[in-house]
């Protein structure tokens, strides 16, 4: 039973503009409901989803538009205005400071205000609304040859409008500057109502040309005050940008000289101006790239080299980024990524194990003109005395593995476990490339004197140099930001650098605009901010009196956060450690102090930092991908959770029907568990979830069905005549809708009368197999062995095929399963029952090292997975590390050279193979393996679909509820190319997948172990 709820959030105290009685928020929302068309959200989980960003703040907003016009948004304007309630403008919230956490309403424009408004491919200019997604923009622009060149790392979930609002900068600035380096106008409603047209200002007219006016005569005064206190790098951020009449950056913020307005919102965060659309000067996207890994033997050599290389770099040098050695380590101790790193260390430097490594890149028409480049590189390496330095990629996959790497390493140091985390508060400042090296020798000097350290990687070209100390912000975490922050910012002045280069202001960084900029100039922004919001309507408390970046009270973890106690169901005492800021060494599981074992801890892995709003070849996440709302986000579950977890929503926990609601609609597709940077298994989550609700709130009739249905199985196939009437008889099946929820529109699986596991089972007893020299079990599940038992035929038979031994699993008194209908459903403890039983079966042959393998993937990948963590002890890992599925095993024996038999009966593809892989296969990066197996077939050629998921997802597709969310799944790229290769077989080895491609397309899809039966010569 849940204890009541400890915790109630004081944040937002900060805003006394935004606190606003029951009645006025009332006021608020019936207004927004009956004058927009937009979603108006006002729950207290939808207010909690809106409360975060990247940073560590918190703060409940009063409410949250979603606006579907532009209409919208200037009435949600005129009713703020009216009720004085202050607002926030979002787009995919992932600022890093706090910039779109705040009371009041906020006002999320990336969900339907995302269209591209005018492209002019000659003039390379386009006009987009600012809820569109940078790399979505990209996609639309690389038939033109054109990209819009800020590629900031976050360009999948990244709006054009929050990337104006930050003034954010990509990896490539060196070569194209910032945000501001490249609007060339802006649309913008003031908080009076007005719609401001910023561009040129010497082409300005009306209200811009006054406003500009305004702002030049108070650059004009300032000037010297400019001069002296503007940091002279390309990388800052911080408060407006009144140097555009007196340039101080080193790159001129227009290619001809010229004042462009539109540029005083650039990096103003949301606090002068609503952006309705921006015109952008965009680039020839460039045809080829060519890298150099220099590799060095400590890191002040690789920080006092940049500047030299930089210099050597002219106009073709487009990144010198950073890779530090504990990254380097880190990817090597990762599998995948280890092949990939080595190719970039160089043998001649500490014998392959560089203490740092820039990437070093060119790019330009062809590679041609490049190659000379990497060879001056070289030379200077020479030069400077590490000649054998620079390992040299030309070869284009080599690089993208390489980008991949070192975007990785990042994700792996953000997975730490336990509560002490990687903290981005001095994470951008940028220092004149001169003083890089003595800039990070200090500032690791500084962390080791606090107790922590911290990794570097990133933007070395421009002095900006990524690093986040660990600190823990619910014990001492502030105390040490503050001594940190204080001690960096010293050195920030001594070398005349921007303490915020890249991530903005917002909450954290609010209060260093005055001692960055001195009085005067912190004043003049005071004076812009009150020609453009005088009714301080905008983002209150941010660039003009801010919080302190350390008031607890904004915190998303203060000190007073505690966690509701929960026993769980699953072992979650992986994620309950405590982790050394220094070494990072993890304590022992169980020992973090979690009062929900554990799994708070996960739940609290999520550091919001958007990743799951992609929409790019990954699955993460196909509920997020057809909806686009915050809710059907693995980031907003997260955060649901932790709200619901830390009392935030109330006394009833994991019990609100709330977060039913939020948890509906995953399917379950372990996408986050592989796609997350930090590693938030969400999947894993809905299972702890479903059975905290379904404990209190009881299971229908529904769950029992899809639950139970391995026990039910065995009798229910001699009613299939019966049974399957249901398929045959429309009003039958509305009426099995009525009552159970499953529904009318889907066929049902078929029963049938004589299956696996009724017909005489082949294959040889146990002791055969023990002793045989290839022996292997075949472990078939319910879904092929009840109901489309000629997948375990073909399994079987071809294995037999290729000489092995095979003992298929069965007990004559029992039906072994893995219990992943009962985990769906939330029945833990009955999995656990199934897992067991099948576990004691298999335990004496995996003991024995005999291969398991299974056909389902979502079934024998739960030995993988789930029944690691339902405490069964030793024996469950042991049968794991032997559990294969089908295909991965005849690809590791083809890998071994023992498949030849297999390969010498196999005929030629009789058509092309169009393939889906089932989303549990894509989470254990699983779908290779069927790609090698059907290039076993001679003249055969696969053509892997780009999909999410199907839609089907176990039962989730076949709830009359899911069923539209389901079919747009389907539609979004599976069904659309299925319909698109007519001749081709389309290969699936996921039951629901075939079932849904069954469904949506006509299609009969094929396991492949069919696929290769059916080539059996
Ligand atoms: C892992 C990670 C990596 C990152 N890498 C980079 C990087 O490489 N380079 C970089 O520069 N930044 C980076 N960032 C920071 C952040 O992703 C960028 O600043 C990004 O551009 C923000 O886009 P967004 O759509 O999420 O904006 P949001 O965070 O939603 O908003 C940003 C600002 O814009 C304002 N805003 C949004 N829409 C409007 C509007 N219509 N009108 C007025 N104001 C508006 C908001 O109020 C806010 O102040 C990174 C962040 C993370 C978490
Ligand atoms: S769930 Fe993962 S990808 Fe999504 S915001 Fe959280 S940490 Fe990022
Ligand atoms: S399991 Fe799949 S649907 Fe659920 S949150 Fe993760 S990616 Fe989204």
């Amino acid at each position: 039973m849940n204890a009541p709820h400890p915790y109630t959030s004081q944040a937002g105290d900060f805003d006394s503009l935004a606190r606003r009685s029951t009645e006025q928020l009332a006021q608020l929302t019936q207004q927004l409901q009956r004058h927009t068309q937009g979603e108006v959200l006002v729950s207290q989980a939808d207010r909690g989803r809106y409360a975060t960003d990247a940073s560590i703040y918190q703060c409940m907003p009063l409410a949250v538009l979603v606006p579907r016009s532009e209409d919208d948004v200037v009435s949600a304007l005129g009713i703020c205005r009216e009720l004085n309630v202050p607002i926030v403008p979002r787009g995919g919230g992932t600022s890093q400071c706090g910039q779109t956490v705040g009371a009041g309403l906020v006002i999320d424009f990336s969900k339907y205000l995302r269209r591209v408004i005018d492209l002019n491919v000659e003039q390379r200019t386009v006009t987009v609304e600012p809820g569109m997604v940078l790399d979505h923009l990209n996609a639309q622009l690389k038939s033109h040859g054109l990209w819009y060149p800020v590629d900031v790392s976050t360009s999948g979930q990244a709006t054009l409008g929050g990337m104006a609002g930050n003034n954010s900068c990509g990896s490539r600035s060196i070569a194209y500057g910032n945000m501001v380096h490249n609007v060339l106008g802006a649309d913008a409603w003031l908080s009076d109502g007005s719609l401001l047209s910023l561009g040129r200002f010497d082409q300005s007219q009306g209200a811009a040309r006054h406003l500009g006016e305004r702002v030049q005569q108070l650059a004009l005064q300032l000037q010297p005050e400019i001069e002296r206190h503007w940091p002279k790098v390309l990388r800052r951020v911080a408060g407006y940008n009144l140097d555009i009449f007196c340039n101080q950056n080193v790159r001129p913020y227009t290619a001809d000289g010229s004042v462009n307005l539109a540029h005083l919102l650039v990096g103003s965060e949301g606090t002068l101006a609503l952006t309705r659309s921006l015109t952008l000067q965009l680039s020839p996207l460039p045809r080829a790239k060519v890298l150099g890994v220099v590799n060095f033997p400590d890191f002040h050599s690789a920080m006092d080299t940049t500047q030299h290389i930089v210099r050597l770099g002219g106009p073709h040098l487009s990144a010198v980024e950073l890779v530090d050695r504990t990254m380097i380590d880190l990817s090597l101790q990762n599998p995948a990524f280890a092949p990939t790193i080595r190719t970039a260390l160089s043998p001649h430097i500490n014998h392959g194990q560089p203490a740092a490594i820039l990437l070093v890149e060119f790019s330009g028409e062809s590679k041609d003109p490049l190659l000379p480049h990497l060879r001056d590189l070289v030379t200077l390496m020479g030069d400077l005395g590490l000649p054998g330095s620079v390992v040299e990629m030309v070869d284009d996959s080599a690089q993208k593995n390489l980008w991949e790497v070192r975007k990785a390493g990042l994700n792996i140091m953000m997975s730490l476990r336990g509560d002490g985390k990687p903290v981005s508060f001095i994470e951008d400042c940028a220092v004149p490339l001169e003083h890089l090296a003595e800039y990070t020798d200090a500032l690791t000097e500084v962390f080791a004197r606090h107790g922590t350290k911290g990794t570097w990687y990133a933007h070395a070209s421009v002095g900006t140099l990524h690093v986040r100390p660990i600190l823990d912000m619910r014990r001492d975490g502030a105390v040490k930001m503050r001594a940190i922050a204080n001690e960096a910012s010293e050195l920030v002045r001594k070398f005349k650098g921007a303490y915020s280069g890249e991530h903005g202001d917002g909450l954290c960084r609010g209060e260093w605009i005055r001692w960055q900029f001195g009085d005067k100039i912190h004043d003049a922004f005071g004076q812009i901010k009150q020609w453009m919001d005088p009714i301080g309507l905008y983002s209150p408390s941010r660039m003009i009196d801010p919080p302190k970046m350390d008031d607890e009270r904004l915190f998303r973890f203060p000190s007073s956060y505690r966690v509701i106690p929960i026993k769980t169901a699953l072992d979650w005492s992986a994620w309950n450690v405590t982790a050394d800021p220094v070494t990072e060494t993890v304590s022992a599981p169980g020992t973090g102090g979690d009062p929900a074992q554990g799994f708070a801890k996960a739940v609290e892995m999520c550091n919001n930092n958007g990743h799951c709003r992609k929409f790019d070849a990954g699955t993460m996440c196909p509920s997020y991908r057809v909806t686009r709302d915050e809710q059907h986000l693995t980031r907003g579950r997260a955060n649901t959770l932790r709200l619901a977890l830390s009392g935030q929503l109330g006394t009833s926990a994991l019990t609100d029907p709330a977060l039913w609601e939020t948890m509906d609609l995953c399917v379950s597709c372990k996408g986050c568990k592989r796609e997350c940077p930090t590693g938030v298994d969400m999947a894993k989550m809905k299972i702890e979830f479903t059975h905290q609700y379904k404990q209190h709130h009881g299971y229908t009739l529904k769950d029992q069905l899809i639950a139970h249905l391995p026990r039910y199985a065995g009798w229910a196939s001699r009613l299939a005549p019966l049974l399957n009437l249901r398929n045959r008889w429309p009003w039958l099946a509305r009426l099995t809708e009525r009552l159970t929820g499953l529904s009318a529109h889907r066929a049902l699986p078929a029963w049938q009368a004589a299956h696996a596991f009724n017909t005489p089972t082949p294959g040889v007893d146990i002791a055969t197999v023990l002793r045989a020299e290839r022996g292997v079990v075949l472990f078939v599940d319910t879904f092929n062995g009840y109901f489309e038992s000629d997948n375990a035929r073909a399994a079987y038979r071809v294995l037999e095929a290729a000489g092995f031994t095979v003992h298929v699993a069965q007990r004559p008194d029992q039906h072994l399963c893995c219990g992943r209908t009962y985990l769906a459903s939330g029945m833990v403890d009955q999995a656990r029952v199934q897992v067991r039983q099948l576990i004691d079966y298999l335990l004496p042959l995996a003991q024995q090292g005999i291969p398991i393998v299974g056909l389902e993937p979502s079934c024998l990948l739960t030995l993988r997975d789930e029944a690691l963590q339902l405490g069964l002890g030793e024996s469950a890992h042991e049968v794991a590390q032997h559990a294969l599925l089908w295909e991965e095993f005849l690809d590791r024996e083809h890998q071994a050279g023992r498949l030849e038999t297999l390969r010498a009966q196999l005929t030629p593809a009789q058509a092309p193979f169009l393939l889906h892989g089932h989303c549990h296969q894509k989470a254990f990066d699983l779908v290779s393996p069927i790609q090698r197996v059907l290039a076993l077939i001679p003249q055969s050629s696969t053509t892997l679909i780009e999909t999410s998921c199907c839609g089907m997802a176990g039962s989730f597709g076949y709830d009359a509820k899911h069923q539209d969310v389901s079919m747009a799944m389907a539609k979004l790229s599976l069904l659309p190319t299925i319909d698109k290769h007519p001749d081709a077989w389309v290969v699936a080895d996921g039951t629901s997948c075939r079932h849904q491609i069954d469904h949506g397309s006509k299609r009969q899809a094929l396991h492949v172990a069919q696929v290769l039966a059916r080539h059996l010569g």
